[in-house]
């Protein structure tokens, strides 16, 4: 039997497989494609996290897309009204009726005499292997593992006679109410789920090793309220997400210039939100520079609040080992806890854990280079979505998407079946991501790697990339075509 066959399959349905279905249909409306899902819902990482209080930590001006407006009135908005409108745009381009839901990848081979690939995917409820071909595979997995978030060795937590439970695995059925809470982690999730488990715990610690940059930001935003208020969608939407980009990236190039000064703004917004004489130099005084890791944000300074109220409070040490009723510190302070929550972050994944081949020879991500930040070297017709990560995932996502919409019309044109990036010609390498946080540092050496200059070479700068991806040459140095 004749094997299925699409123009461009698309693995994963989260924010960005959403999204690139809508580039291809607005962008490429003759292209056949398909989606397929390994979870058994859209929304992927907004639909996989039900922690209480999971919310955005970027504004939604710029983590929503770009052509369709965020027209909710909060900027930072809660995990719901994002998957919400992940759903809803889904439907209102018709791109629900593409998603195959439970089909996990596990493995591409491009054939270069059929100038095609043969996906493999098994169905997760059935075990069934489906497979399928397709001109153009584009892989919108995300960047972590999914059965599995990040947790440390955790010594003596076979004597915890409490519960421990992952933020990404969160237990609907957990009460909290009353109960002492300690939340390991100093992270976007912990800063996060602490004030949100304040409103009913009995006390909250948040148990953190090493301090994180906090900065508080409103959850409405004043200037795009005043904008959404007097001018139509259509200007007022492109508005408001210019000035955000424009003011991360102040924010972004302003601490890495001068670190020291941003670190003493972001100590001083700090100390201005807590109790006078709060220790804000040991609990919010990070080792590293502003920006050499995310930025934690917390909305209207709620961190700030419930720790203000003593409803929760900040530990900065390191766990000894759990007791049977919470844990030991090595500064030999105990910590009574019922219920413990690991926010020690993901494991890093890329291409979903699929095996991806070319001619039967397995592609090792490592050995590879990657071009304009989205394709491989020496992987013919595959792209890759990975966001920003120092702005929102969701401009980078919107910035692949038309790219290769634009390569595929490119080849269209030119009658081209066949797009394979090169190696760049010198042999420097560069990490595809430039954070200094656990989780980059545990995986980075796994991952494909950058080139010393472009079109090997990301910037992390939206306008930079908009001129390279939007209107920069399709058939430049870094690429080879094939009819
Ligand atoms: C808790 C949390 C909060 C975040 N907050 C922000 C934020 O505020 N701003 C921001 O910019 N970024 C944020 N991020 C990053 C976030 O992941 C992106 O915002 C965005 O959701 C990524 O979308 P995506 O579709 O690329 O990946 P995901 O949301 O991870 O979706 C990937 C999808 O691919 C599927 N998939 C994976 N492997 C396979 C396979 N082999 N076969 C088939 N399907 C597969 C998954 O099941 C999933 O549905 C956050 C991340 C986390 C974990």
């Amino acid at each position: 039997m004749a094997m299925e066959h699409v123009d461009v399959l698309i693995a994963g349905a989260g924010l960005s497989g959403v999204g690139a279905a809508c580039h291809l249909r607005r962008e490429c409306p003759d292209r056949t494609f398909a989606i397929l899902e390994a979870r058994g819902a859209l929304g992927g990482t907004w639909d996989l996290f039900r922690y209480p209080g999971i919310r955005s930590d970027s504004d939604m001006f710029t983590l929503g897309y770009s052509f369709r407006p965020w027209t909710d009135p909060r900027a930072i908005a809660d995990g719901d009204a994002i998957r919400e409108y992940i759903h809803d745009t889904a439907r209102e381009y018709g791109i629900d009726r593409h998603v195959r839901l439970r089909h996990r990848v596990v493995s591409a081979d491009w054939s270069g005499a059929q100038a095609r690939w043969t996906v493999c995917a098994q169905r997760t409820d059935t075990g069934q292997t489906v497979e399928l071909t397709c001109d153009f595979l584009f892989v919108c997995s995300g960047y972590y593992r999914y059965d599995q978030g990040y947790t440390p060795a955790l010594p003596g937590i076979e004597r915890f006679a409490g519960r421990v439970v992952h933020p990404q695995h969160w237990p609907q059925d957990l009460d909290w109410t009353g109960r002492q809470v300690v939340v390991i982690g100093s992270g976007a999730t912990a800063v996060t789920l602490v004030p949100a488990l304040a409103q009913r715990a009995a006390q909250v610690t948040m148990v953190q090793r090493s301090p994180s940059w906090v900065l508080s930001l409103p959850t409405r935003d004043a200037v795009a309220d005043r904008l959404r208020r007097h001018l139509p969608a259509r200007l007022a939407w492109p508005l408001a997400r210019w000035k955000n980009v424009a003011l991360t990236m102040l924010g972004f190039e302003f601490s890495r210039r001068t670190p020291r000064l941003a670190g003493r703004l972001l100590t001083r917004g700090v100390a201005g939100r807590l109790p006078a004489g709060y220790d804000v130099a040991t609990h919010f005084g990070p080792r590293y520079d502003p920006w050499d890791q995310r930025l934690c944000i917390v909305p209207d300074g709620d961190l700030f609040a419930a720790i203000s109220s003593g409803r929760a409070r900040v530990v900065t040490d390191t766990v000894d080992t759990f007791t049977e009723h919470g844990l030991r510190l090595s500064s030999g302070t105990e910590v009574a806890a019922d219920v413990v929550v690991t926010a020690t972050g993901l494991n890093l994944q890329a291409v979903g854990g699929m095996a991806l081949s070319v001619d039967g020879v397995g592609v090792n991500l490592a050995d590879t280079v990657a071009y304009k930040g989205m394709m491989l070297s020496g992987v013919p017709n595959f792209a890759l979505t990975l966001g920003y990560t120092n702005a929102s995932w969701t401009l980078k996502a919107d910035l692949v998407a038309g790219y290769v919409c634009r390569l595929l019309r490119h080849m269209d044109r030119h009658g081209y079946r066949v797009c394979t990036p090169l190696e760049p010609p010198t042999p420097q390498r560069v990490p595809i991501i430039d954070l200094t946080s656990g989780y980059v540092l545990r995986s980075v050496d796994a991952l494909p790697k950058q080139g010393p200059k472009a079109p090997w070479r990301l910037h992390q700068n939206y306008p930079r990339d908009v001129l390279l991806m939007r209107h920069g040459r399709v058939d430049d140095e870094g690429v080879r075509f094939a009819r």
